[in-house]
């Protein structure tokens, strides 16, 4: 190799040794910035944590101080609540769950007069011990180990109840025992002295007043008494002179003396009982008596006042109470007289209604509530109107006299009797005044009498709604079919042969019971009645009085009505004709009044059965009860169509066999209705105003030979006449 090689060959190894020098540098220069990357994000980090740890530092510090305040509100508090139990007076100890004293007050210690075992650390049962060894607690009565027992076993109650010590000086204590969550227990230790002797000398002072009051009562009691017996004189007296022979002034001055003598002893009777109940002298009197009969005694007694002042006085009495009970009648009738009496003191207008029933779920306690529609009583009022000598006072009522009595004597009877007494009211509307007692129910030595069972359905006449409600009620009751009419001229619409009676007030001349009662026993189907009448001893007029059953007066005795619809005919008896074929029986469905008295008009000539129905209803109902033979039908009624009722007919009638003739009346003369008509099994049509010719032949039609003549001779007669 020559040199020139040579040199090639060095500056070639020199060339790669520059090269790879310089990429070593370039890998030192990379590795170099990694490095300083890496150094600034850990420089990065560590500012950034010294920071943190810094922020936790200060919060510590923070919470160092924080702390230690709150150690210090905490210490200061505790002192300050300890220093407030210090003070209180009523002892105060605090022990733990094992029933050992942590702490306890000045006041609670003192009990134990600085004995050197009561201290903190103490144990309840040992304080209990220390009680009853030394003569701290007086145990009254009982033995002290029994009343450690007692008190022991108070401790270990969840929740012990409060009780009451008495210590050897006649300090009362009222101990509270409460136990927290944790089974720590707060014991408090309540001087009630005071009050016990407070209410010792109540309770003494009320002894005191009620001997005084009883004494008082009993003087009273006797006072009245003394009273009475010359007032008696008084008013006898002047009643044996007013039948003497006297001028018109000494006349006015007797009755003067007797009237105002009569007050006077109404007034001493009510002083007499209310001092006798008072002073503990009443004594009820028990016997077996009628209960309707007592109040329908009362009632005859207040009745002319009633009369006097306009005013209805009225009985609702349960058809099912029994008619004897056991219970004193005496102070009843006086209770009910009372209330029925203020009742009539304070209505003008309107009506007063008593009504006896059974409390609802009982058998023998009789509620009697007497319901008047006066002048009421203002709300503020009503508790204390049962109170003595407590009347309501102000313009509209000064003007009633009265001792105010009555109420708180009516009170003490029924509380005598087991019973309360209450009252709602409305002022200026009406009050109701409301007693319940129990008597028992008796054997009945005449029992009321029983209606017969074919007393289905009774029409009921009363222009006045709420008696004819009551009468309403109690026929129903017996499981009577009801029929209210206002008026003579609603009965005579209403009436048909399945009425039984018709129960009609008789005040002549709107409503003259006897007058209607003969047209009635004229007309077609003869029923009787029972008149009532407001006017006691009314009797028939001589002569007149055809298909009245009986006159009585209102309100009637269950047993008198119930005798007078015990009597009743037997159906179908002396009162038709003793024929032996029946009447042909119509029935009419027709909801307007009007059409119903044109209808019975165009048949009055006939013999015949006639019974209304006043809608679709009624008619399918009527139809199964009574049977008719032919059946007129209005198309359009209230409920259930005339349409609607003869497919309801006609498919009951698919059970039995027989088809009666339906006729429809309708208003609608419309081409097509016909038709309409006669697919629901109507017979035939005929389109109203009525034409009686029409009626007449359809009638006619379906007459057949089992029934009576359509035409009777009497009737004829008046045809021909
Ligand atoms: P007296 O009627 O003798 O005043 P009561 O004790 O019977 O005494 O009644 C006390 C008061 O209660 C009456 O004065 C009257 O103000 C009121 N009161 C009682 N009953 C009624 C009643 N039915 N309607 C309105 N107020 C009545």
């Amino acid at each position: 190799m020559n040199l020139a090689d040579k040199l090639t060959e060095e500056r070639r190894g020199r060339l790669a040794a520059e090269r790879m020098l310089e990429l070593k540098q370039a890998e030192l220069r990379a590795a170099n910035r990694k490095l300083g990357l890496h150094a600034r994000e850990l420089t990065e980090k560590i500012v950034k944590t010294r920071a943190v740890v810094e922020t936790i530092r200060d919060e510590n510090q923070r919470f160092r101080s924080d702390l230690s305040a709150a150690n210090q509100k905490i210490a200061l508090t505790e002192r300050r609540l300890w220093h407030s139990i210090g003070t209180i007076k009523d002892g105060f100890a605090f022990f733990n769950a094992d029933n050992e004293m942590i702490m306890a007050n000045q006041a609670y210690l003192a009990v134990f007069d600085g004995l050197e075992e009561i201290r903190p650390g103490v144990n309840y049962v040992t304080i209990l011990q220390v009680l009853t060894e030394e003569g701290i607690v007086n145990t009254g009565d009982i033995c002290p180990e029994a009343w450690r027992q007692m008190m022991t076993d108070r401790l270990y109650q969840p929740d012990p109840e409060p009780t009451i010590i008495q210590l050897w000086n006649g300090t009362h204590i009222k101990l509270i025992d409460q136990r927290g969550p944790g089974g720590d227990m707060v014991s408090l230790g309540l001087d009630i002295s005071a009050t016990v002797t407070h209410q010792e000398n109540l309770k003494e002072a009320r002894a005191i007043a009620e001997t005084a009051n009883r004494a008082k009562s009993a003087f009273l009691a006797n006072i009245s008494h003394e009273i009475r017996t010359p007032m008696n004189g008084v008013v006898g007296m002047a009643e044996v002179l007013a039948e003497t022979d006297l001028t018109d002034e000494q006349k006015l001055y007797v009755d003067t003396i007797k009237n105002s003598g009569e007050a006077l002893l109404l007034i001493i009777n009510d002083v007499l009982d209310y001092s006798k109940i008072e002073a503990g002298k009443l004594d009820l009197h028990l016997s077996i008596f009628d209960l309707e009969q007592a109040v329908l005694e009362v009632l005859m007694l207040l009745q002319p006042a009633a009369r006097e002042k306009g005013l209805a006085l009225l009985l609702e009495f349960d058809m099912h109470i029994p008619s004897a009970v056991e219970g004193d009648p005496g102070r009843l009738r006086q209770i009910m007289t009372n209330l029925i009496g203020n009742a009539l003191k304070f209505t003008s207008t309107g009506h007063i209604i008593v009504r006896v029933d059974t409390l609802a779920g009982t058998k023998d306690t009789i509620k009697i509530a007497i319901e008047d529609t006066g002048i009421g009583i203002p709300p503020d009022k009503l508790q204390d109107i049962f109170d003595e000598f407590n009347q309501v006072e102000n313009e509209r009522n000064r003007q009633f006299d009265g001792t105010g009595l009555g109420l708180a004597i009516s009170q003490r009877l029924v509380r005598m009797m087991g019973g309360e007494i209450k009252v709602r009211s409305a002022d200026g509307v009406g009050s109701t005044f409301e007693f319940a007692v129990t008597l028992p129910a008796a054997q009945a030595a005449d029992p009321l009498p029983q209606p017969g069972k074919d007393l289905m359905h009774v029409i009921i006449m009363d222009p006045m709604e709420v008696s004819a409600g009551i009468l309403r009620r109690q026929m129903e009751r017996l499981g009577i079919k009801v029929t209210v009419c206002a008026d003579p001229d609603e009965v005579l619409l209403r009436c048909n042969s399945g009425v039984a009676v018709i129960l009609a007030e008789h005040a002549p001349p709107t409503h003259d019971g006897i007058a209607l009662a003969q047209t009635i026993a004229e007309g077609p189907c003869p029923v009787p009645l029972i008149l009532l009448s407001n006017t006691p001893g009314t009797t028939m007029p001589e002569g007149r009085g055809e298909g009245v059953q009986a006159i009585l007066t209102k309100p009637p005795s269950r047993r008198d009505l119930l005798a007078q619809l015990a009597a009743l005919p037997e159906r179908d008896t002396p009162q038709t004709p003793p024929d032996a074929l029946r009447p042909m029986r119509i029935l009419a469905a027709e909801d307007n009044r009007t059409n119903q008295l044109v209808f019975r008009k165009m048949i009055k000539s006939l013999d015949v059965d006639l019974t209304f129905a006043a809608n679709g209803e009624e008619a399918v109902e009527l139809y199964q009860k009574i049977k008719p033979d032919l059946v007129f039908m209005d198309i359009s009624m209230p409920r259930m169509d005339g349409k609607e009722a003869t497919q309801a007919i006609r498919a009951l009638e698919s059970e039995t066999g027989v088809k009666v003739p339906i006729i429809a009346l309708t208003a609608h003369a419309m081409a097509g209705d016909d038709a309409a008509i006669l697919a629901a099994g109507l017979d035939h049509c005929l389109t109203k105003p009525l034409r009686k010719p029409d009626i007449l032949t359809q009638i006619h039609a379906a007459h057949s030979a089992d029934m009576r003549p359509l035409e009777t001779a009497e009737k004829a007669d008046q045809l021909a006449g």
